[in-house]
Protein backbone atom coordinates (compact mmCIF):
# COMPACT_ATOMS: atom_id res chain seq x y z
CA UNK A 1 0.00 0.00 0.00
CA UNK A 2 1.35 3.18 -0.62
CA UNK A 3 2.49 5.50 2.27
CA UNK A 4 0.24 8.65 2.82
CA UNK A 5 2.34 11.74 3.40
CA UNK A 6 0.86 14.86 5.12
CA UNK A 7 1.14 18.20 2.97
CA UNK A 8 5.11 19.66 3.64
CA UNK A 9 6.22 16.65 5.55
CA UNK A 10 9.92 16.39 3.88
CA UNK A 11 11.15 12.82 2.68
CA UNK A 12 14.24 11.28 2.10
CA UNK A 13 14.76 11.87 -2.27
CA UNK A 14 17.31 8.62 -2.77
CA UNK A 15 17.95 7.43 -6.22
CA UNK A 16 18.65 3.67 -7.07
CA UNK A 17 20.97 2.52 -9.50
CA UNK A 18 19.43 -0.65 -10.77
CA UNK A 19 19.68 -3.75 -13.15
CA UNK A 20 19.96 -6.49 -10.65
CA UNK A 21 17.91 -8.93 -7.47
CA UNK A 22 19.21 -6.68 -5.38
CA UNK A 23 17.98 -3.39 -6.47
CA UNK A 24 14.43 -4.66 -7.16
CA UNK A 25 14.61 -5.99 -3.58
CA UNK A 26 15.34 -2.85 -2.38
CA UNK A 27 12.50 -1.17 -4.02
CA UNK A 28 10.56 -3.83 -3.09
CA UNK A 29 11.34 -2.61 0.73
CA UNK A 30 11.69 1.01 -0.07
CA UNK A 31 7.97 1.12 -1.90
CA UNK A 32 5.85 2.69 0.05
CA UNK A 33 8.23 3.81 2.64
CA UNK A 34 6.87 7.19 4.79
CA UNK A 35 10.44 8.75 5.22
CA UNK A 36 11.96 7.64 1.77
CA UNK A 37 10.60 8.86 -2.21
CA UNK A 38 12.90 6.16 -3.59
CA UNK A 39 13.22 6.07 -7.46
CA UNK A 40 14.93 3.10 -9.68
CA UNK A 41 17.10 3.78 -12.81
CA UNK A 42 18.13 1.19 -15.18
CA UNK A 43 20.30 0.89 -18.23
CA UNK A 44 17.69 -0.22 -20.64
CA UNK A 45 20.12 -3.11 -21.97
CA UNK A 46 17.56 -6.13 -20.94
CA UNK A 47 14.46 -6.03 -23.47
CA UNK A 48 11.86 -7.43 -20.81
CA UNK A 49 13.40 -6.19 -17.51
CA UNK A 50 12.00 -6.86 -14.23
CA UNK A 51 10.73 -3.55 -13.70
CA UNK A 52 11.00 -2.65 -9.72
CA UNK A 53 8.02 -0.99 -7.89
CA UNK A 54 8.96 2.02 -7.61
CA UNK A 55 9.29 5.26 -10.56
CA UNK A 56 11.62 4.03 -13.04
CA UNK A 57 13.88 5.82 -15.83
CA UNK A 58 15.39 4.00 -18.19
CA UNK A 59 18.67 4.65 -19.97
CA UNK A 60 21.77 6.16 -19.64
CA UNK A 61 22.36 9.60 -18.27
CA UNK A 62 24.97 10.90 -20.27
CA UNK A 63 28.07 10.01 -18.33
CA UNK A 64 29.27 11.94 -15.42
CA UNK A 65 27.73 15.52 -16.59
CA UNK A 66 24.55 13.97 -17.39
CA UNK A 67 24.36 11.75 -13.83
CA UNK A 68 25.03 15.04 -11.78
CA UNK A 69 22.72 16.81 -13.86
CA UNK A 70 20.09 14.36 -12.90
CA UNK A 71 20.65 14.36 -8.71
CA UNK A 72 19.99 18.56 -8.96
CA UNK A 73 17.49 18.42 -10.78
CA UNK A 74 15.48 15.68 -9.32
CA UNK A 75 17.06 17.25 -5.73
CA UNK A 76 18.62 13.55 -5.05
CA UNK A 77 19.68 13.30 -1.45
CA UNK A 78 21.14 10.25 -1.50
CA UNK A 79 22.21 6.94 -3.82
CA UNK A 80 22.49 3.64 -3.87
CA UNK A 81 24.83 2.00 -6.76
CA UNK A 82 22.75 -1.17 -6.77
CA UNK A 83 24.26 -2.51 -10.32
CA UNK A 84 26.11 -5.38 -11.35
CA UNK A 85 29.39 -5.63 -9.62
CA UNK A 86 30.64 -5.93 -13.24
CA UNK A 87 29.26 -2.54 -14.44
CA UNK A 88 32.28 -0.86 -13.51
CA UNK A 89 31.50 1.87 -15.82
CA UNK A 90 27.95 3.65 -13.88
CA UNK A 91 29.91 2.79 -10.71
CA UNK A 92 32.84 4.94 -11.26
CA UNK A 93 30.79 7.44 -13.07
CA UNK A 94 28.18 7.82 -9.80
CA UNK A 95 31.42 7.88 -7.56
CA UNK A 96 32.74 11.02 -9.46
CA UNK A 97 28.81 12.43 -9.76
CA UNK A 98 28.12 12.11 -6.20
CA UNK A 99 31.52 13.42 -4.36
CA UNK A 100 30.91 16.59 -6.94
CA UNK A 101 27.74 17.22 -5.86
CA UNK A 102 27.89 16.40 -2.53
CA UNK A 103 25.44 13.63 -2.13
CA UNK A 104 26.23 10.67 -0.32
CA UNK A 105 26.47 7.27 -1.95
CA UNK A 106 26.59 3.77 -0.69
CA UNK A 107 27.51 0.50 -3.15
CA UNK A 108 24.73 -2.14 -2.40
CA UNK A 109 27.23 -5.39 -3.46
CA UNK A 110 26.83 -9.03 -2.63
CA UNK A 111 29.86 -11.25 -1.66
CA UNK A 112 32.09 -12.96 -4.14
CA UNK A 113 31.65 -16.54 -5.00
CA UNK A 114 34.54 -18.23 -3.18
CA UNK A 115 35.77 -21.71 -4.50
CA UNK A 116 36.23 -24.97 -2.10
CA UNK A 117 38.82 -27.63 -2.25
CA UNK A 118 36.56 -29.43 -4.89
CA UNK A 119 36.69 -26.87 -7.46
CA UNK A 120 38.72 -26.44 -9.80
CA UNK A 121 38.47 -22.82 -10.91
CA UNK A 122 41.43 -20.80 -12.81
CA UNK A 123 41.11 -17.34 -11.76
CA UNK A 124 41.14 -14.78 -15.00
CA UNK A 125 40.92 -10.79 -15.02
CA UNK A 126 39.35 -10.22 -18.17
CA UNK A 127 37.20 -11.87 -20.64
CA UNK A 128 40.42 -11.87 -22.84
CA UNK A 129 42.23 -13.83 -20.33
CA UNK A 130 39.30 -15.94 -20.13
CA UNK A 131 39.03 -17.16 -23.54
CA UNK A 132 42.78 -17.23 -23.61
CA UNK A 133 42.65 -19.91 -20.93
CA UNK A 134 40.34 -21.72 -23.07
CA UNK A 135 43.22 -22.78 -25.22
CA UNK A 136 44.46 -25.60 -23.11
CA UNK A 137 40.97 -27.04 -21.63
CA UNK A 138 38.56 -28.96 -23.10
CA UNK A 139 36.09 -28.79 -26.41
CA UNK A 140 32.88 -27.66 -25.47
CA UNK A 141 33.01 -24.50 -23.34
CA UNK A 142 29.61 -22.98 -21.52
CA UNK A 143 29.87 -19.71 -21.51
CA UNK A 144 27.61 -17.67 -18.59
CA UNK A 145 28.50 -14.18 -18.87
CA UNK A 146 25.87 -12.50 -19.86
CA UNK A 147 25.66 -11.38 -24.10
CA UNK A 148 27.77 -8.15 -24.07
CA UNK A 149 30.99 -9.87 -23.39
CA UNK A 150 31.01 -13.09 -26.38
CA UNK A 151 33.06 -11.35 -28.91
CA UNK A 152 35.96 -11.81 -26.80
CA UNK A 153 35.77 -15.90 -27.59
CA UNK A 154 36.00 -15.03 -31.09
CA UNK A 155 39.84 -15.09 -30.32
CA UNK A 156 39.76 -18.93 -29.71
CA UNK A 157 36.96 -19.72 -32.48
CA UNK A 158 37.82 -24.00 -32.44
CA UNK A 159 35.66 -24.75 -29.74
CA UNK A 160 32.18 -25.70 -29.03
CA UNK A 161 30.57 -22.87 -27.53
CA UNK A 162 27.37 -22.90 -25.61
CA UNK A 163 26.23 -19.55 -25.07
CA UNK A 164 23.64 -18.72 -22.36
CA UNK A 165 21.79 -15.23 -22.14
CA UNK A 166 18.54 -13.35 -20.88
CA UNK A 167 19.14 -11.80 -24.58
CA UNK A 168 21.00 -12.67 -28.17
CA UNK A 169 24.11 -11.06 -28.31
CA UNK A 170 24.25 -8.38 -31.24
CA UNK A 171 25.99 -8.71 -33.31
CA UNK A 172 26.19 -12.89 -32.89
CA UNK A 173 29.87 -13.72 -32.52
CA UNK A 174 31.43 -15.34 -35.09
CA UNK A 175 32.13 -18.81 -33.93
CA UNK A 176 31.39 -21.21 -35.83
CA UNK A 177 30.03 -24.55 -33.40
CA UNK A 178 28.01 -21.98 -31.03
CA UNK A 179 24.49 -23.10 -29.72
CA UNK A 180 22.44 -20.26 -28.17
CA UNK A 181 19.84 -20.47 -25.14
CA UNK A 182 18.12 -17.43 -24.21
CA UNK A 183 17.20 -18.12 -20.13
CA UNK A 184 17.00 -16.53 -17.24
CA UNK A 185 17.99 -17.56 -13.86
CA UNK A 186 17.56 -18.72 -10.67
CA UNK A 187 18.48 -22.21 -12.07
CA UNK A 188 18.75 -24.92 -10.19
CA UNK A 189 21.55 -27.20 -9.96
CA UNK A 190 19.64 -30.34 -10.96
CA UNK A 191 18.94 -29.06 -14.43
CA UNK A 192 22.37 -26.92 -14.58
CA UNK A 193 23.85 -30.82 -14.17
CA UNK A 194 21.88 -31.66 -17.03
CA UNK A 195 22.30 -29.07 -19.09
CA UNK A 196 25.94 -29.47 -18.78
CA UNK A 197 26.00 -33.36 -19.52
CA UNK A 198 23.54 -32.94 -22.58
CA UNK A 199 25.75 -30.00 -24.33
CA UNK A 200 29.17 -32.52 -23.67
CA UNK A 201 30.31 -29.41 -21.50
CA UNK A 202 34.00 -30.08 -20.95
CA UNK A 203 34.32 -25.95 -19.23
CA UNK A 204 32.69 -23.15 -17.32
CA UNK A 205 33.51 -19.54 -18.03
CA UNK A 206 31.71 -17.18 -15.36
CA UNK A 207 31.98 -13.71 -14.03
CA UNK A 208 31.98 -13.58 -10.37
CA UNK A 209 29.25 -11.92 -9.74
CA UNK A 210 28.36 -13.87 -6.35
CA UNK A 211 24.57 -14.10 -4.97
CA UNK A 212 22.32 -16.37 -5.18
CA UNK A 213 20.29 -16.45 -8.44
CA UNK A 214 22.85 -18.42 -10.86
CA UNK A 215 25.09 -19.96 -8.72
CA UNK A 216 23.93 -23.64 -9.25
CA UNK A 217 26.39 -23.44 -12.16
CA UNK A 218 29.18 -23.60 -9.85
CA UNK A 219 28.08 -26.88 -8.05
CA UNK A 220 26.62 -28.48 -11.32
CA UNK A 221 30.72 -27.59 -12.34
CA UNK A 222 31.22 -29.57 -8.80
CA UNK A 223 29.77 -32.22 -8.87
CA UNK A 224 30.58 -33.21 -12.62
CA UNK A 225 34.55 -32.28 -11.90
CA UNK A 226 34.88 -29.92 -14.45
CA UNK A 227 36.95 -26.66 -14.55
CA UNK A 228 35.34 -23.20 -13.97
CA UNK A 229 37.09 -20.32 -15.75
CA UNK A 230 36.20 -17.55 -13.49
CA UNK A 231 36.28 -14.26 -13.97
CA UNK A 232 37.44 -11.80 -11.08
CA UNK A 233 35.72 -8.83 -10.70
CA UNK A 234 36.82 -5.09 -11.58
CA UNK A 235 38.54 -3.06 -9.00
CA UNK A 236 35.98 -0.98 -7.48
CA UNK A 237 36.24 2.88 -6.74
CA UNK A 238 36.39 3.45 -3.32
CA UNK A 239 32.98 3.65 -2.66
CA UNK A 240 31.70 2.35 1.09
CA UNK A 241 29.86 -0.52 0.66
CA UNK A 242 26.40 -2.46 2.14
CA UNK A 243 26.07 -6.06 2.05
CA UNK A 244 22.37 -6.71 2.24
CA UNK A 245 19.22 -4.64 1.64
CA UNK A 246 18.44 -4.75 5.42
CA UNK A 247 21.74 -2.67 5.89
CA UNK A 248 21.27 -0.31 2.69
CA UNK A 249 17.44 0.37 4.56
CA UNK A 250 18.58 1.34 7.76
CA UNK A 251 21.54 3.77 6.20
CA UNK A 252 19.11 5.77 4.73
CA UNK A 253 16.79 5.79 7.65
CA UNK A 254 19.42 7.16 9.68
CA UNK A 255 19.26 10.33 7.14
CA UNK A 256 15.81 10.57 6.78
P1 LIG B 1 28.38 -0.21 -17.48
O1 LIG B 1 29.30 -0.73 -18.53
O2 LIG B 1 28.91 0.05 -16.13
O3 LIG B 1 27.71 1.16 -17.98
C1 LIG B 1 27.74 1.60 -19.32
C2 LIG B 1 26.78 2.77 -19.43
O4 LIG B 1 25.42 2.32 -19.33
C3 LIG B 1 26.93 3.79 -18.31
O5 LIG B 1 27.98 4.70 -18.58
C4 LIG B 1 25.56 4.43 -18.32
O6 LIG B 1 25.41 5.30 -19.42
C5 LIG B 1 24.65 3.26 -18.61
N1 LIG B 1 24.14 2.62 -17.38
C6 LIG B 1 24.59 1.50 -16.77
N2 LIG B 1 23.82 1.19 -15.72
C7 LIG B 1 22.86 2.14 -15.66
C8 LIG B 1 21.75 2.36 -14.81
N3 LIG B 1 21.45 1.51 -13.79
N4 LIG B 1 20.97 3.45 -15.05
C9 LIG B 1 21.24 4.29 -16.08
N5 LIG B 1 22.27 4.11 -16.93
C10 LIG B 1 23.06 3.06 -16.72
O7 LIG B 1 27.10 -1.14 -17.34
P2 LIG B 1 26.80 -2.58 -17.98
O8 LIG B 1 27.82 -3.54 -17.50
O9 LIG B 1 26.53 -2.38 -19.42
O10 LIG B 1 25.44 -2.93 -17.22
C11 LIG B 1 24.24 -2.29 -17.60
C12 LIG B 1 23.15 -2.63 -16.59
O11 LIG B 1 22.96 -4.04 -16.56
C13 LIG B 1 23.46 -2.18 -15.18
O12 LIG B 1 22.31 -1.56 -14.66
C14 LIG B 1 23.81 -3.45 -14.44
O13 LIG B 1 23.39 -3.44 -13.09
C15 LIG B 1 23.07 -4.51 -15.24
N6 LIG B 1 23.76 -5.81 -15.28
C16 LIG B 1 25.05 -5.89 -15.72
C17 LIG B 1 25.70 -7.12 -15.73
C18 LIG B 1 27.15 -7.24 -16.15
O14 LIG B 1 27.68 -8.36 -16.08
N7 LIG B 1 27.81 -6.17 -16.57
C19 LIG B 1 25.01 -8.27 -15.31
C20 LIG B 1 23.69 -8.16 -14.87
C21 LIG B 1 23.08 -6.93 -14.86
P3 LIG B 1 25.64 6.89 -19.30
O15 LIG B 1 27.12 7.07 -19.22
O16 LIG B 1 25.02 7.42 -20.53
O17 LIG B 1 24.94 7.35 -18.05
Amino acid sequence: MAAVRTEGETVLKVLILGGTTEATALARRLAGHDRIDAAVSLAGRTKNPVLPPLPTRIGGFGGVEGLAAHLAAEGVQAVIDATHPFADQISANAAVACARSGVPLRLLTRAPWAAGPSDRWIGVPDMAAAAEALRDLGEGVFLTIGRQEVAAFEAVPDKRYLIRAVDPPEPMPVLPRATLILDRGPFTVEAETALMREHRIDVVVSKNSGGGATDAKLEAARRLGLPVVMVERPAGDGVEALHGVDAAVAWLESMA
